[in-house]
């Protein structure tokens, strides 16, 4: 039985501060009473933007040690809130106990991940090229690089990671792990997970002894917040979670300021999967009732959802047969919010509704439920309206049933960017793999074979990224550890005496 006794005050943290203004808005939870919280307004953006450059001439300059022990003090006060967290969590986003429990593990390992990759050092990507005072013709300087925080970093919190990708999610550990100070939007959808977070952030900064602009939480209520974030000039670099109709705005933003800056957008995918001749036809019916099991773990709310499976239409049958069979066992889902509820319907309607597709199983949705939904079309439909190809936030999935390997190679390379290309293949598939992979590598940033892209291991290796529209700087990752070199910049001393050079180039 969870410890339930978490009441949000619905302020803002402020450079250690807890502040109302501009207004209130209420959360909406699905079960328990809802709260009211301050929105938040631009002049509160400006005093955390404020406080987090006053920070960074401190924490900017803190020790590796420094920051990974504060790295693990956020990490244990998190654990220290862990059941409380979980039941405003679950209320606030409709997710299960068990989902709550999970990512906020996840998070926790990802403050703790951040703290082993900085204390070992590696990530600096040191270099030195030594002074050559006798070369012809010209003498070469010494030359010494290392890579340095950026400044203050904007964060956005995701709807559909309350912790993970929220405010003390991957885009802040990564910025902090770098010297940058945070200031997170949150996000409407889990105001109260937000401030038990923040609190959590909060007592790390006061035990720790670091700078109270270090971090602080700014409640949303109006879009004039966020983009008084991103414009915001002492805000470097922006980490974002969400659409890409409200990324794609704010990354204009960011181009547009006088000082263009780094909008480091994950809009999400359909992340198709080619089923393989040989791979379908001898497991076909298994494949397809995994497929399904991906498809609606967390009602479809996943960047990484495989939306779309292309499959020989010859060997197709038992594949979507299974498939409809056990999504029809597949009930209906709480979803994040009303507003994402009502946009999965009206992208149901999208699909339903185009020329050349044919619905395989439909069902009812709630207010804020979804049940899963199964269409297929053609390879030559597919190739003739590139709006099948646009994402739909839930749990639906459309098989395309292509003509053959031909047909199935022009539907990979008629994808936009993809997080996530997906193979099913058997030892007999390996030439069609092969005639796929150039084009799948030029689309996605990971390529599985015979698995599920939900899961996203947090590792060393992961990119959780890719082309646009799947995100907005496909050089990096938002998951994983190579997700800090989004706040780092090189900078190369040349001839500097030791006494000048920062503590990670002296050692
Ligand atoms: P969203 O609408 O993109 O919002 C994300 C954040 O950006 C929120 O804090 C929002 O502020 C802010 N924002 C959006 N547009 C803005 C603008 N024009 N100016 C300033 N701020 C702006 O995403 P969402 O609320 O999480 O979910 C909506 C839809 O996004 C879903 O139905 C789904 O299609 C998609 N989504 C995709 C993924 C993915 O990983 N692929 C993840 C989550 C959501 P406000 O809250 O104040 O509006």
């Amino acid at each position: 039985m969870l410890d339930e006794t978490f009441t949000p005050h619905g302020k803002h943290l402020i450079a250690g501060e807890w502040v109302s203004g501009g207004g209130t808005f209420s959360s909406a939870p699905v079960a328990g009473s809802a709260h009211e919280f301050s929105n938040g307004t631009p002049e509160l953006i400006d005093r955390a933007a404020k406080a987090a450059e006053e920070a960074f001439w401190s924490y900017g300059y803190s020790t590796r040690e420094q920051r990974a022990a504060f790295l693990d003090a956020i990490a244990d006060e998190i654990e220290a809130r862990g059941d409380k967290i979980t039941a405003i969590g679950t209320a606030e986003s409709g997710l299960p106990e068990g989902r709550l429990n999970g990512e906020r593990g996840r998070t926790t390992g990802q403050l703790r991940m951040f703290a082993r990759h900085i204390r070992d050092g590696a990530y600096l990507d040191r270099r030195h090229d030594e002074a050559l005072p006798d070369r012809e013709p010209a003498p070469r300087p010494d030359l010494k690089m290392v890579q340095r925080p950026i400044g203050p970093v904007a964060v956005f919190g995701a709807s559909n990671f309350p912790l993970a990708f929220s405010t003390a999610g991957g885009d802040t550990a990564s910025a902090l792990a770098a010297g940058c100070p945070v200031v997170c939007k949150g996000h409407d959808a889990h105001p109260g997970t937000a401030e038990i977070v923040a609190e959590a952030i909060h007592a790390a900064i006061q035990s720790c002894g670091m700078p109270a602009g270090t971090f602080s939480l700014v409640q949303g209520g109006s879009l004039d917040v966020g983009k008084a974030l991103v414009q915001h000039p002492l805000i470097k670099a922006v980490g974002f979670t969400g659409s890409l109709k409200g990324g794609r705005a704010l990354y204009d933003l960011c181009a547009q300021r006088e000082e263009p800056i780094p909008f480091f957008g994950e809009l999400g995918s359909v992340n198709p999967m080619f089923l393989l001749p040989e791979a379908t036809k001898a497991r076909g019916a298994e494949i397809g009732k995994s497929w399904a099991g991906s498809l609606t773990i967390g009602a479809g709310q996943f960047c990484t959802n495989p939306g779309i499976a292309i499959v020989l239409d010859s060997e197709a049958d038992a594949f979507v047969d299974a498939a409809t069979a056990a999504l029809k066992e597949s009930g209906a889902q709480t979803m994040l919010t009303e507003g994402i509820a009502s946009a999965y319907q009206s992208g149901q309607s999208r699909i339903a509704s185009t020329d050349g597709v044919r619905e395989l199983l439909a069902t009812d949705c709630g207010q804020r439920s979804a049940s899963p939904y199964l269409y297929e079309t053609t390879g030559k439909a597919w190739l003739g309206n590139e709006t099948l190809g646009e994402e739909v936030f839930g749990p639906l999935g459309l098989a395309v049933r292509v003509a053959d390997v031909d047909e199935m190679e022009a539907v990979a390379k008629s994808m936009r960017g993809q997080l996530t290309c997906t193979l099913h293949m058997d030892d007999g598939d390996k030439d069609t793999g092969q005639r796929l992979m150039p084009v799948l590598e030029r689309k996605a940033g990971r390529i599985l074979a015979n698995g599920f892209p939900t899961g996203v291991e947090v590792s060393d290796a992961m990119v959780h990224g890719g082309p646009y529209p799947a995100s907005t700087n496909f050089g990096h990752t938002s998951v994983g550890t190579m997700a800090i070199r989004r706040f780092l910049r090189p900078v190369c001393y040349q001839n500097m005496p030791d006494a000048l050079l920062p503590g990670d180039l002296a050692e």
